[in-house]
């Protein structure tokens, strides 16, 4: 053979070689068939979540970042894990921000007087003492406020009514709007709450941090009525004056706690998977869909593989991050816990959507410190979660589309760890989401189940699995030998 064909085939052979070994693997879905339907079993039979998330809910309430709920709760969750007999139980420190809302309320006194419904934005700086009065002016854009005159946005409350479309397409109203209005120098702002449907419900969430060149305004969210009446009237022609009172405050940051628990690998236990929500929620309902239900789905995974006297190749580890609404520090502390081992990271799973009825998991495998999918990890990686969903069939959550993660993983994924997002059908998510209504009793206890279940499969299976989710990580670039 000529020489070049001798490297064609070395190379066919080389690059051949693993790829056939992977077809000839039984597929993940037949060896894993007997353990998921245990699994599955045992989680669509118990009520064990259920009165979890109760106690949580109904027990402690809701979790602000700073507050003394977030505390209990943390407590709370590191008892429960030890409980449920895992090897190791512990709280992670982790600085976070302390915004306290205050007392709120505001009015239309012109045309009126008429009370609006109104709770601050995460982040927002109160009203001066006495609170503020003002015109209003509406917008339904970025664009429309850019286009408007000077006079007519100085000195005035600019209302923010923009329709829902997606979230992630309508947050930008309220994580950049106070920010853009000041800089027209409107003295407040208004906002139409980001949600699709309303019962009179206003949503809160944060904002993005003030620009320092510009006045730092207050912002609230006013319900979809309210946005509708207040345009209504403007589009009128009337005159429209609102007063507005915040007693909203940043303290000095507190400090607050991950709480982490793990079950040992029983082969590789240097290599970890980890699956997780965040215990912190807003100060207003019971934070039951965001995120306590997604906490409680967690822990139960872990407290299953107990039950059940199951323990996989490598270490699954529950984390329950602190601060995921206003601030991200929680997430960002995990990864920074990690120092140089996030290699060793070989999945991690946030559910942070709700327990609606699950539907699947959405997947990515990014290159490490880029924006870039790694595109052979990620075809690998779809196809064995194509595999393991295929066990998930039967709870109608087989659907694994390429695209997903979580705030408190993207730490992680950005240093290339595959991330996975738990999927539910988001039918109400949205309609409850920051709000007073984000209650327990939006969670339908046999949804909740399956949500365990599904996420229990998902785990174990990726635990256990010879070959780690997307195939090994690409080895680094040997540095070149000195030449002298
Ligand atoms: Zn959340």
């Amino acid at each position: 053979m000529r020489l070049a064909i001798v490297v064609a085939w070395i190379l066919f052979v080389c690059d051949a070689a693993p790829a056939a070994a992977a077809e000839a693997a039984a597929p993940l879905d037949s060896t894993y068939h007997d353990v998921a339907t245990r699994l599955i079993g045992d989680a669509l039979e118990s009520d064990h979540a259920w009165l979890r998330l109760s106690q949580l809910c109904d027990g402690i309430g809701n979790r602000l970042s700073g507050s003394e709920s977030l505390q209990r709760a943390t407590r709370w969750a590191q008892e429960a894990m030890r409980e449920d007999g895992l090897d190791r139980a512990w709280l992670q420190p982790v600085m976070v921000p302390h915004w306290v809302r205050g007392e709120e309320r505001a009015e239309m006194v012109e045309p009126g007087p008429q009370r609006l419904e109104v709770l601050g934005l995460g982040r927002s700086v109160g009203t001066p003492q006495g609170g503020l009065t003002a015109e209003v002016v509406a917008v339904g854009s970025f664009a429309e406020l850019d286009a408007l005159p000077a006079d007519a946005v100085r000195g005035k409350i600019v209302l923010y009514d923009v329709p829902f479309t997606h979230y992630g397409e309508t947050v930008r109203y309220r994580s950049d709007g106070a920010k853009r209005a000041a800089v027209r120098g409107a003295v407040a702002v208004l906002l139409r709450s980001v949600g699709p449907v309303s019962l009179r419900t206003p949503h809160t969430g944060a904002m993005s941090a003030y620009n320092d060149s510009f006045p730092k305004i207050p912002a609230a969210a006013v319900p979809i009525e309210d946005a509708a009446m207040l345009h209504r009237l403007l589009d009128q022609g009337r005159r429209v004056r609102v007063h507005l009172e915040m007693g909203a405050k940043t303290l000095p940051d507190v400090l607050s706690h991950n709480v982490i628990g793990e079950i040992r690998g029983r082969e590789r236990p240097d290599e970890v998977v980890v699956v997780g929500g965040h215990l912190d929620s807003w100060d207003v309902g019971q934070g039951a869909m965001d995120d306590g239900g997604g906490c409680v789905a967690s822990m139960e995974v872990l407290r299953l593989f107990k039950q059940l006297g199951l323990r996989p190749r490598r270490t699954v580890r529950c984390v329950l991050w602190t601060n995921e609404e206003n601030g991200l520090r929680g997430g960002a502390a995990y990864r920074d816990s990690l120092g140089d081992a996030t290699s060793k990271h070989i999945a991690a799973i946030e559910i942070d959507g709700g327990v609606e009825r699950p539907t699947g998991f959405g997947v990515s495998v990014r290159r490490a410190h880029s924006d870039s999918l790694d595109a052979p990890r990620q075809a690998r990686a779809l196809v064995q979660a194509r595999q393991i969903g295929a066990l998930l069939a039967g709870l109608g959550a087989d659907q694994i589309t390429a695209g997903g993660g979580g705030a408190d993983i993207s730490p992680l994924s950005r240093e290339g760890v595959p991330s996975l997002g738990h999927r539910t059908i988001g039918e109400h998510y949205f309609d409850w989401h920051h709000t007073p209504a984000d209650m327990m009793d939006k969670v339908d206890p046999v949804e909740l189940r399956k949500n365990v279940a599904v996420l229990a499969v998902m785990v174990y299976v990726l635990a256990d699995m010879p070959e780690p989710l997307g195939g090994a990580a690409a080895a680094p670039v040997a540095t070149p030998l000195p030449t002298h």
